[in-house]
């Protein structure tokens, strides 16, 4: 295997076979103007077109491009996650093979890099993509700063540079269920934000549906914040203040005023309200069990059906044989 490069790149595919052509002349012509030496890792998450023989004529045609390829769709997180853990350069760019992440700005994050910025995170200005999507991700990002314990910056998505000592720390965390932006944040280190326009999509469609959406955005929340568990403690306590005060009340009406309190309704929304409150409660207790179960399973993050041109590593959910 030849030397250690200077930059890597991790780019998760998962079915961007009409974009990969541009996306690979973009690359190549912005990668080229740096004069760095490179190596682009492409991570095939079980794509169902024919990204990855795209990729591979891609390979056949310049050593510096690297596959992995995985057993099925794993999901964007854990693409990341595998081409972090086989990415040997001195800085590493995590970025999306849409082209939604303009590989023009590499050489800005590379410039912030070497004035000492061990992260550099990309921040998007603005996004070209409908209301309603901008206003989820704009809540989002700002309930998950008001509560969690990390602090994650604001609109900054996966799209960053990192110096090979963060990325080291990242492979070493152990745990399975990854949300990269909040652990890059966690490892701390020197980081700075870089500004700039997301770009729509070259070609195809967004692969995160409503639904993977949320999972992303629930696993972001329980997975670094314990605030949702004092929320547990917190509504139990205003019900119990509020139950004390209401008894006190019939208390009085009984005993001083000769008054009985009547009440089916009362009795009947009370108990529908404690049943909503105490379902809820135990919903978020299971949020946090089942990441709990997850982990303590034990099995590796994601499978690995083929390396092609990087060393497997241990640990790393490689097979040996690749
Ligand atoms: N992706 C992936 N696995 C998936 C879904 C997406 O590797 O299960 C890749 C996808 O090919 C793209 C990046 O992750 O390179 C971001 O996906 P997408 O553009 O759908 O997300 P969005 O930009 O809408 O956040
Ligand atoms: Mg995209």
């Amino acid at each position: 295997m030849n030397e250690r490069p200077d930059l890597s790149l991790v780019i998760p595919i998962y079915n961007e076979e009409p974009g990969l052509p541009e996306l690979e002349r973009r690359l190549r012509a912005t990668l080229g103007e740096t004069g760095l030496a490179w190596e682009a890792i492409f991570v095939n998450d079980g794509s169902r077109d024919g990204s990855l023989s795209v990729l591979k004529d891609l390979r056949a045609k310049d050593e510096r491009i690297k596959i992995i390829d995985f057993s099925r769709n794993f999901g964007h997180q854990l693409a990341i996650s595998a081409g972090i853990d086989h990415a040997r350069g001195r800085a590493t760019v995590v970025m999306d093979g849409d082209l939604q992440d303009p590989p023009e700005v590499i050489p800005d994050l590379i410039a912030r890099w070497r004035e000492g910025f061990e992260v550099v995170y990309a921040v998007r200005a603005n996004r070209k993509e409908g209301l309603v999507k901008r206003l989820a991700y704009r809540v989002f990002y700002r309930l998950l700063k008001r509560i969690s314990n990390t602090e994650i910056p604001l609109d900054s998505g996966d799209f960053s540079l990192m110096d090979a000592r963060v990325v080291e720390r990242l492979r070493e965390l152990p745990e399975r269920n990854r949300f990269v932006r909040g652990l890059r944040a966690w490892v701390g280190f020197r980081q700075t934000s870089y500004t700039y326009d997301r770009e729509a999509r070259f070609a195809g469609d967004p692969k995160y549906g409503f639904s993977r959406l949320s999972q992303l955005a629930l696993d972001g929340l329980f997975a670094f914040s314990e605030a949702p568990l004092r929320l547990a403690t917190l509504t139990g306590l205003v019900v119990t203040l509020g139950a004390t005060l209401l008894a006190a009340w019939t208390l009085f009406k009984r005993v001083i005023q000769y008054e009985v309190v009547p009440g089916f309704a009362t009795i009947a929304i009370l108990v529908l309200f404690f049943g909503g409150v105490q379902l809820v409660t135990i919903g978020i207790l299971g949020e946090y069990i089942a990441r709990i179960y997850t982990e303590v399973k034990g099995r590796p993050p994601y499978v690995i059906r083929e390396l092609d041109g990087l060393a497997p590593r241990a640990g790393g959910g490689d097979d040996e044989a690749a």
